[in-house]
């Protein structure tokens, strides 16, 4: 497969893995956070956990936003599609999440609830152009990626003079959740994790460059690496945060160089922050209320805002008390360490969002790592 299989090759990955071996000094550790649910997917699935030196770790990061969504966004969600009026427009992997008491959208959908999955916004635009009659609301998630489709959406939806769209916002902002990570707003929850360094999101910073992160590496004076998702782009990004480590540098390097720029794509970002303006703070499963870390439609748009247009209330639910999503969110743990692990908790009866997303570390951890314990 041309421009795949050439980022996949074993040999050059293993040259890698012996250039990181023999850069790594043999008297300390390595804890790098690959912020990003892609790439924790991708360390499981190719096995990098195994080529890596002993001292080199990698520490997964709460860069799913499935996984991060908290219960009350859920419990708000399943509240508005159970209004008669409503057809909500969802992605997929949305339907299993778990909110409070275990409910999730695909059981309200189970008891009547119009809950359509959607593969884009342009998708509930077409809804609603067919359903005019209907409440057609979109429940945006995601990172800095997935926010400029949203944002189109709503341009298109105002273009066409659509009076039934709107908007259910809960889009988040990278560079928070890794400040809120780096400064241990997470101490009352049971510790913080000390990381040496950030394997930095791909996607993400294709749409905002590495600029943004520059502020984070000078503050708290760690590496961060931008990295692509395939072998040799991580196994390439983790050396460079060796060297940087070594070399008591702590740089925005961009590895990533094929796809990301430092300023990032203008057109989507000016698109963003046309339609969205940030939050004081947002509820992140796993890291509570991080300031500054949420976007929210401006007052401009506000008749495309669900949360205004059918005044909703958000109230903040505790996780289930026996799943360890919040401390492997954070970081502080890894998927074995709960013991709801491949018991009760599988891809088919989740307990928590990290075992529903395919993204997610435990969900990744039972697809591509989970036999490496049994042998
Ligand atoms: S195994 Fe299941 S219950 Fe345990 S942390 Fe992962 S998602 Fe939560």
């Amino acid at each position: 497969m041309k421009y795949a299989d050439e980022f996949r090759d074993k040999t050059i990955a293993q040259g890698l893995a012996r250039a990181i071996g023999a850069e790594a000094k043999s008297q300390r550790d390595y804890r790098f956070m690959e912020f990003c649910g892609g790439h924790t997917h991708a360390i499981f699935r190719y096995g990098l956990e195994d080529i890596l030196p002993a001292n080199v770790r990698m520490i997964h990061g709460p860069g799913c936003p499935v996984c991060v969504l908290p219960a009350s966004r859920i419990d708000m969600a399943i509240r508005l599609a159970e209004l008669p009026q409503v057809t909500l427009c969802i992605y997929g992997d949305l339907m299993r999440v778990p909110g409070s008491q275990g409910k999730s959208l695909l059981s309200a959908k189970a008891f009547g609830a119009d809950i359509r999955m959607v593969y884009s916004t342009l998708d509930a635009i077409l809804i609603a152009e067919q359903a005019p009659n209907r409440e057609v609301v979109f429940f945006a998630i995601g990172f800095e990626t997935t926010t400029p489709p949203t944002a189109v959406m709503i341009r298109l939806a105002e273009k066409k003079w659509l009076k039934n769209v709107s908007v259910f916002c809960n889009h988040v902002l990278t560079p928070a959740a890794m400040h809120s990570i780096l400064e241990g707003q997470d101490i009352h929850n049971g510790g913080r994790i000390e990381v040496d360094g950030f394997l930095g999101p791909a996607h993400v910073s294709t749409i905002i460059g590495t600029k943004p992160y520059e502020v984070l590496a000078e503050k708290f004076g760690k590496p961060i690496v931008i990295g692509g998702f395939e072998p040799l782009d991580m196994m390439q990004a983790i050396l460079m945060l060796v060297r940087q480590v070594n070399e008591s540098r702590y740089e925005v390097e961009n590895q990533y160089s094929r796809a990301v720029t430092r300023k990032g794509n203008r057109r989507a970002k000016e698109k963003v922050s046309d339609i969205f303006e940030v939050r004081d703070q947002f509820e992140w499963r796993g890291l509570g209320l991080v300031p500054h870390s949420g976007l929210k439609l401006k007052q401009a748009y506000a008749q495309f805002d669900a949360e205004m247009r059918f005044a909703m209330h958000e109230v903040r639910v505790a996780d289930n008390p026996t799943c360890e999503c919040g401390a492997i969110l954070r970081g502080l743990k890894g998927p074995v360490d709960c013991k709801l692990f491949g018991t009760v908790c599988t891809p088919e009866t989740p307990i928590g969002s990290c075992m529903v997303s395919s993204e997610g570390a435990c969900a990744a951890h039972w697809t591509y790592g989970r036999f490496r314990i049994i042998n």
